[in-house]
């Protein structure tokens, strides 16, 4: 355990004075650095007037603009916005919503999941439950949904000669087919767009969305985006499903919503799931799902001045020249004998660590444990899924910085494979 006493920008600062650098966004939730001047005046505002109130019956005005706003900057179609406090709960809210939308429309059938192996999702039980990434599911698999699992569109797969493209085909050929033999009596489709973070920043080509999208209009099934992890610029566009030019019928939002602040979510969802559910008098039709701190005023006044900074800071054109510093800092460990499968989508970056003829890690050898601990010696925080290295730094990150944090990670690797 790193006692951290305080933390600014990239920089976390221990009891002892000593800084490592946030590599990974404090698990990811972290967008413009830590202690950021305007996120901490909105925070500062917003205590003192209204820290909280019900949000049955009764609701605040930084739950009403944050749900304009985030209607504004969402995918076309989005147009209605439920909250709620953490990621795992706003996925549990888009599997109801979308099994009850179908019971809704009198499709009763309707009571099955899709999801794509190594997807992650959350680690309560319904969350679990289209999770496909043994560590977390195992345990509890005799508690759990058993959601059907599709192909993932995972580039690394590639087979010689193919391409991104060829396997993402590969995969919606593979959705496909299980959609024609499941299609009626499956509810909803749930996909990390772009990069399936957990599984080891598995990324994939935009080509699959455009053909998941499809198939669930062609089998009326309902898509759902979870953005969780990366939303808010992380690949490049604010929402990473603009670069497929698709929109879900529900999306996932989490993390960086308060710029890594404060626990908050929110599912945005279409005029046509809204108003299945619209009606004043059959109580059954109605959306049932309340948390205590839904919508929760302080996240919320945090949550808008995220957007504020977006919309006032061009966040992701800087972005893209940092993106572009990661990919020339991380373009030599191509040629690393124990380096296998470099990739970067925006503001994430990865490689796994292979062996001498260049084949996996056993799981159980956990030589990713080596980078962390080199990295904490050398101040950085580091925290390779399994044996893959990654970068996903809050975007106030300097090119010198990325440079030291991809050296130490670098060095990491020597020490990994020794
Ligand atoms: C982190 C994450 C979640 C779960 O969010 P929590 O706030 O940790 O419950 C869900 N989906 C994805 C893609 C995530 O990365």
């Amino acid at each position: 355990m790193v006692p951290i006493r305080r933390a600014q920008g990239v920089w976390l600062e221990d009891y002892d004075g000593k800084r490592y650098l946030d590599a990974i966004s404090s698990w990811w939730v972290n967008l413009f650095g830590h202690a950021h001047p305007r996120l901490d005046a909105a925070l500062r505002d917003q205590v003192g007037t209204l820290e909280h109130v019900i949000l049955a019956g009764f609701t605040h005005a930084p739950a009403i603009e944050l749900a304009e706003r985030l209607v504004e900057v969402a995918p076309a179609g989005l147009t209605r916005v439920q909250y709620a406090d953490n990621g795992s709960s706003a996925v549990e809210i888009a599997l109801k919503l979308a099994f009850h939308h179908c019971r809704n429309r009198g499709d009763t059938r309707r009571t099955q999941f899709v999801a794509l192996a190594g997807g992650y999702h959350g680690e309560t039980l319904g969350a679990l439950s289209v999770t496909d990434i043994p560590l977390y599911r195992e345990t509890y698999a005799p508690l759990l949904l058993t959601p059907l699992t599709t192909m993932s569109p995972d580039a690394t797969q590639a087979e010689p000669g193919e391409t991104a493209f060829d396997v993402a085909t590969r995969a919606a050929d593979a959705l496909d087919a299980l959609l024609a033999e499941h299609g009626d009596t499956v509810c909803a489709l749930i996909i990390e767009p772009r990069v399936q973070c957990a599984a080891g920043m598995r990324m994939h080509d935009p080509e699959y969305l455009r053909r998941a999208r499809a198939a669930c209009d062609r089998h009326g099934v309902v898509l759902i985006l979870d953005e969780i992890a990366v939303g808010f610029g992380r690949t490049g566009t604010l929402f990473a499903c603009e670069q497929a030019g698709i929109a879900p019928d529900l999306m996932c939002l989490s993390k960086g919503l308060t710029g890594g602040y404060l626990p908050l979510s929110a599912v945005l969802a279409t005029e046509a799931i809204y108003q299945s559910f619209y009606d004043e008098y059959t109580k059954l039709r109605a959306f049932l799902h309340s948390h205590s701190y839904t919508g929760n005023a302080l996240g919320c006044r945090v949550a808008l001045e995220v957007l504020n900074v977006f919309r006032d800071e061009p966040v992701l054109e800087r972005n893209r020249a940092l993106a572009a510093h990661l990919a020339n800092a991380i373009a030599p460990l191509r040629d690393h004998p124990n380096v296998r499968h470099v990739r970067q989508t925006g503001m994430i970056a990865a490689f796994d660590l292979v062996d001498a003829q260049g084949r996996a890690f056993d799981w159980s050898e956990r030589r990713g444990l080596r980078v962390v601990r080199h990295g904490l010696e050398r101040g950085a925080l580091l925290r390779p899924l399994g044996h893959t290295v990654y970068f996903m730094p809050p975007y106030c990150i300097t090119p010198d910085e990325i440079d030291f944090m991809v050296g130490v990670a670098r060095e990491g690797v020597e020490l990994a494979i020794a």
